[in-house]
């Protein structure tokens, strides 16, 4: 008997490859490099070729077009990518993670640690579904470890299965793995040239038929504050209080542009962190839109309240650092409509109605799709992403290797993309 994706996803998530925020090298933490070990030696084990891991951690691995070579050379098959990552989210414990399967019939689900998962209209699509969920201490890692294992199964599936004896149709497939995308590295040494792929697909989002050609632009802002300091006894007229001013500007961000007060394609700005003394004060801002007049917007505010807060407080001063962390994907998918239609015919084929939504965040194929490697995404089924709330459909994350397969049969028969 093959391997099913859910005996894969339930021997990956018991690997901790939880990735950590702001270290030196990539991969951040070694467990991904001993997931991405095991999954190079599947990956030979089910017959992939030009299996490697690299330095960093990417696993990557080859799909064999199973045509003879003149026919190959005769009709050439566009060759397609198929990218997961490899770490889980640094917000929750991935450590010791606890699977259990429930036969879902509906109503919210109560985890062993007492925590709830609340009656969703997502966890109502998946009523009568196989549904895997943690005892509530940890995070699950269906993000991204249920997009693993639907490459994995797929690959299986072309690399070793038929149709009633045929040998599955496909092209040449290259398969990734990538470190770190959970801190926003995933794509940093990610060599779209030796990849090989004329586009690709990122296995990476929530449930069917969710696919993705839209993400967020990224920018953040480190934000300095240098005052003087001075004993408080005779500090009249010579202190200048960093965090004071600092915390002035962090009250002044306007509400109605926060995370927590917008949703769909409205931007916001988001006071991630704030720390200081009298000395000196730090904020770290990220600015998020899917537009360029929202982005300009985003950062016109910011430097309004800026320059007031430098008014406000005589000899404070500031240093703001503006740095683009991704780009919206939608700009470099534009121009390949067939990418786009071919995925929606795949995940109809697959049983479910593709939807088109805008990720409120990025994705490894925010920047590949800029460095030239045109990626979409692609649901897993899973849900509640980097909290121990975190839940995965059996029955959807199928559907994932089905859409992959559709992929696969629908590009051979394609001339070129
Ligand atoms: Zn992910």
């Amino acid at each position: 008997m093959p391997e099913t994706a859910l005996d894969r996803f339930l021997r990956y998530v018991r690997i901790e490859t939880t990735s950590k925020d702001n270290a030196e090298q990539v991969p951040s933490t070694p467990g991904q490099l001993e997931f991405g070990a095991l999954l190079a030696g599947e990956l030979r084990a089910l017959g992939a070729a030009e299996v490697a891991q690299d330095e960093h951690g990417y696993v990557t691995a080859t799909i064999p077009d199973p045509r003879p070579a003149a026919e190959q050379a005769a009709r050439p098959i566009p060759v397609m990518g198929w990218i997961a990552h490899l770490d889980t989210a640094p917000d929750t414990s991935g450590k010791n993670v606890n699977p259990k399967l429930i036969d879902y019939q509906g109503g919210p689900i109560r985890l062993e640690s007492g925590a709830e998962i609340s009656e969703s209209e997502g966890l109502r699509s998946c009523i009568g579904d196989m549904i895997v969920v943690t005892d509530g201490t940890t995070l699950l890692g269906a993000d991204d470890k249920s997009g693993v294992a639907a490459i994995m199964t797929a690959a299986d599936r072309l690399l070793n299965g038929s149709v009633e004896g045929v040998p599955y149709r496909h092209g040449k497939i290259r398969i990734a793995f990538t470190p770190d995308e959970e801190v926003g590295r995933g794509a940093e040494f990610f060599d779209v040239e030796k990849f090989g792929a004329d586009f690709a697909y990122t296995v990476d989002g929530e449930l069917p038929g969710e696919i993705n050609k839209e993400t967020f632009s990224a920018e953040q802002l480190r934000l300095k504050v240098t005052g003087v300091d001075i004993h408080p006894g005779t500090a009249k007229g010579v202190m200048v209080n960093a965090s004071r001013a600092l915390a002035g500007l962090a009250a002044a961000l306007p509400a109605g542009r926060a995370p927590e007060s917008t949703e769909g394609r409205e931007p916001y700005i988001h006071l991630c962190s704030i720390a200081g003394d009298v000395g000196s004060a730090e904020a770290h801002i990220i600015l998020r839109a899917f537009t360029d007049e929202d982005m300009s917007e985003n950062r016109r505010i910011l430097d309004k309240l800026i320059a007031r807060q430098k008014e406000a407080v005589p000899g404070s001063v500031w240093t703001a650092e503006y740095k683009k962390q991704y780009p919206n994907m939608a700009e470099g998918l534009k121009d390949c409509p067939l990418i786009l239609t071919r995925l929606e015919e795949a995940v109809r084929r697959a049983g479910a109605e593709p939807v088109w939504k805008p990720i409120r965040g990025g994705t490894d194929g925010s920047c590949l799709t800029e460095k030239g490697l045109p990626t979409p995404n692609i649901f897993t089924g899973g849900n509640n992403f980097h909290a121990v709330t975190e839940w995965l459909s059996v029955n959807k994350m199928e559907a994932a290797v089905r859409t992959l397969l559709n992929l696969a049969s629908l590009f051979a028969g394609e001339e070129s993309i």
